[in-house]
């Protein structure tokens, strides 16, 4: 059967190159389980000739003034945005998310940080400080790029965390191997060819396919100066481990378990909105899900009625229809962990069902095969539950009752895991109060999940180490340098002559 898209061979050195190693792996559609590319492998030697391209392309890259960066990225950014819908139709078929999605969101995102961090380096965002010592000496810092970078993305967000890694790299001076998660590889070679388009001289990024073990190669490769990634917490421990140890820069955008408190005052349609948007968008394959839902117990009732009143407008279907919201999951091997989870919450946790559940949904004959779950809430839960305590990374509601707001953020920080929390409520120091309370690198207050490229976001514990985005997340891509300069014309010394 003739596939969807020809195969897809790695990028280095400004250009397409074929993989040595003659293996292949292939990409498919989850809406319907079918192969859509051959994706070829990177052997080890093509990660040491993208590794040695981008240590080629750096010394150039690093001197050119931010300004020229700037207009590099900005224009990277305009031409994402004039082909936004052929690259969000590519990543629907790739990842499984709705076109309503990927066509208003992903892309959107994504350029939305490559224009702000040209606007940063553009407007003297990399300027360093000076400081008065005495009449005739002062100190001055300078922000420098670190080297070869190696990005490693997860295949729910595939092109937004290609740029939201990429931009802030680049736009700092640095170079950069970029990795895809194996599941939705197939924006990269696009990325690095509107790169190209848009000016950026050869190596400055480069794309390398395959799964861990090409991940692991790049990551403890002695050239990479730096180690982004984004996954798993398990995956990210490991990474970090051996970087770390190997004195390379880390930043780590892991899983979270994120708790969103209903607070007795909040105006239900919006907390209930937020539940929704919190646990379904994306399929619920969203890192800062609000999975832990705590509401207070006299509102049970009423929260439970409002949420089965909504859960019709979760819509799953065809993928480019205009209707659908919900897509299937992105594998079958996470189709298969989702599921298991659910029915652990029925079997072992037993908690109370208030919809969804293990089937599969009801959705047209030609996407019967793909990796579809129904949208599922459980309720009555307890926070020793699996359901409740594990990241299911899918569209699985758990619900929670409490007492005293005190208790729900005691409970809220119970977790190893600290990447988002949220609060609804009307009272303007209650809100406050709880997030200042909450152990959480990225919170907010009666919304959720809006995540602009201004605001820097980064996991707390076991979540993550360090942020992305923002001013702040440009200085996890740059070392610093301080300068003495003395003009007195004697060094003090304290080997003179008596
Ligand atoms: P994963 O850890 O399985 O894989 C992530 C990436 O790591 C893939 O590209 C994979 O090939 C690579 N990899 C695997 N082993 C490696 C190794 N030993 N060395 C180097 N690279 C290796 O994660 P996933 O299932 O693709 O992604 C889902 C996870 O990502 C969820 O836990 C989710 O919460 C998290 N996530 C976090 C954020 C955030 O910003 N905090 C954003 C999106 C997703």
């Amino acid at each position: 059967m003739a596939l969807s898209f020809p195969p897809r061979q790695l990028y280095y050195g400004g250009q397409v190159q074929p993989a040595s190693s003659g293996k292949t792996f292939q990409t498919l559609n989850p809406a319907t389980a079918t192969p859509l590319a051959d994706i070829q492998i990177a052997s080890t030697s093509d990660i040491d000739a993208a590794i040695g391209a981008a240590e080629k392309a750096f010394p150039s890259w690093s001197q050119t003034p931010p300004i020229a960066r700037a207009r590099i990225l900005q224009k990277a950014a305009n031409l994402l945005r004039e082909r936004n819908d052929e690259i969000a139709r590519v990543e629907t078929l790739d990842s499984g998310k709705a076109y309503t999605e990927t066509s208003t969101v992903d892309v959107v995102t994504g350029a939305d940080v490559l224009e702000y961090y040209a606007n940063f380096i553009g407007g003297g965002g990399l300027n360093g400080e000076t400081t008065q010592l005495r009449e005739d000496a002062w100190v001055y810092t300078k922000k420098a790029p670190l080297g070869v970078c190696a990005g490693i993305g997860a295949w729910n967000y595939p092109i937004q965390i290609a740029l939201w890694k990429s931009a802030a790299c680049l736009a700092a001076g640095n170079t950069m191997v970029y990795k895809p998660s194996e599941f939705t590889p197939l924006h990269g070679l696009t990325l690095a060819e509107v790169y190209t388009e848009a000016g950026l001289p050869a190596g400055v990024f480069n794309v390398i396919n395959g799964a861990g073990d090409v991940g692991a190669h790049l990551t403890s490769h002695p050239t990479i100066a730096k180690v982004s990634f984004t996954g798993q917490v398990a995956t990210g421990m490991k990474v970090a481990g051996s970087a770390s140890g190997n004195m390379k820069y880390v930043t780590m955008e892991l899983g979270g378990k994120s708790p969103l408190i209903v607070c007795p005052d909040a105006d239900l349609e919006s907390a209930v909105d937020g539940a929704m948007m919190a646990n379904f968008y994306s399929t619920g394959q969203v890192c800062t899900n609000g999975t832990r839902v705590f509401v207070p117990r006299s509102m049970k009732a009423v929260f439970e009625k409002r949420l089965l009143e909504k859960i019709p407008f979760v819509r799953a279907g065809p993928l480019f229809d205009e209707q659908t919201n919900f897509g299937p999951l992105s594998s079958a091997v996470h189709h298969e962990k989702v599921i298991s989870y659910i029915r652990n919450g029925i079997e072992k946790d037993r908690a109370t069902l208030l919809c969804g559940g293990p089937e599969k949904p009801n959705v047209p004959q030609d996407l019967q095969a793909g990796y579809w779950v129904k949208p599922t809430i459980f309720t009555d839960c307890t926070d020793s539950m699996s359901i409740v305590k594990e990241e299911i990374f899918g569209p699985v509601m758990s619900v929670l009752y409490y007492d005293t707001v005190e208790e729900a953020v005691q409970r809220a920080n119970t977790t190893e895991l600290g990447l988002a929390a949220g609060v609804f409520t009307k009272d303007l120091n209650q809100a406050h109060r709880v997030i200042d309370q909450l152990q959480a690198g990225i919170t907010w207050i009666n919304t959720w999940g809006e995540s602009p490229a201004e605001m820097a976001v980064g996991g707390w514990k076991k979540s993550g180490l360090g942020v992305e985005n923002g001013r702040r997340g440009i200085e996890a891509w740059l070392q610093n340098k301080s300068t003495l300069v003395d003009m007195s014309g004697a060094v003090a010394t304290v080997f003179a002559k008596l």
